[in-house]
């Protein structure tokens, strides 16, 4: 894929600053989205700018925060605080609904306006936390409605689908970035760089991922399932 130009999501977070190292290290060149939407922590773009600069990489915020007017859900509004348990077979009241279908369509739309026909995006649905639109089958959804929608061919490459957070870890010491995953993203919902605050359900999952990493290379067992 060397010869293609792949955009990447980017958020400032543990998976998607993953995805863009994975992308730099796949595709011959990459740039990368990010959209101010009104979420709790603006944080995470000024990180997510940094990011994309030390990687020599060009970034460009869409705003899009009217999505906070029409969404009630505890990322966009202060009011409502963040569960710190959830409810089995519920999503979180961290779900922004239709978020990610919201950010893949102007992804495209500013995809084909460079030309661009490969989209990254860190979505799993491994560890799945009921968050409906980190599924396979709603990715390929995506990619077939954007390709018809647009009469453009679009890929869209999901590198973490089917990884644990462990071997998330595990991928970002492959591409020799541990380091700037482990101390300069976000993924806490208490806007803590890092390793976070450490209680919250994103801290939590974050540390249960890193233990797991931290153990299986401990032990040398290297993970052969995926390909850099
Ligand atoms: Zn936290």
């Amino acid at each position: 894929m060397k010869s293609r130009k792949a955009l990447v999501l980017l958020s400032g977070g543990q998976d998607s600053t993953t995805c863009l190292y994975w992308a730099k290290n796949r595709f011959g060149s990459i740039e990368a989205i990010g959209f101010n939407y009104g979420q709790r922590h603006v944080r995470e773009l000024e990180i997510a700018s940094t990011t994309a600069q030390e990687a020599g990489v060009s970034y460009y915020i869409a705003t899009v925060n009217t999505l906070s007017d029409v969404s009630e859900n505890a990322l966009t509004k202060n009011s409502i605080d963040v569960e710190e348990s959830v409810t089995a077979g519920m999503p979180p009241n961290t779900l922004v609904e239709g978020r990610n279908l919201l950010f893949l369509t102007y992804a495209a739309i500013y995809a084909k306006s460079k030309g661009i026909n490969d989209l990254v995006i860190g979505v799993s649905q491994t560890d799945y936390s009921n968050y409906p639109d980190c599924r396979e089958q709603f990715i390929r959804s995506a990619e077939n409605s954007l390709s018809l929608a647009m009469d453009y061919k679009f890929t869209v490459h999901a590198p973490l689908m089917w990884r644990t957070k462990a071997e998330t870890w595990l991928l970002a010491d492959e591409l020799g970035v541990l380091n700037i995953i482990r101390h300069n993203t976000l993924t806490c919902y208490n806007g803590i760089i890092g390793d976070g605050c450490g209680n919250c359900p994103a801290c939590k999952l974050r540390k249960k991922g890193w233990d797991e990493y931290v153990f299986s290379s401990k032990f040398k067992v290297q993970s052969s399932k995926f390909k850099v």
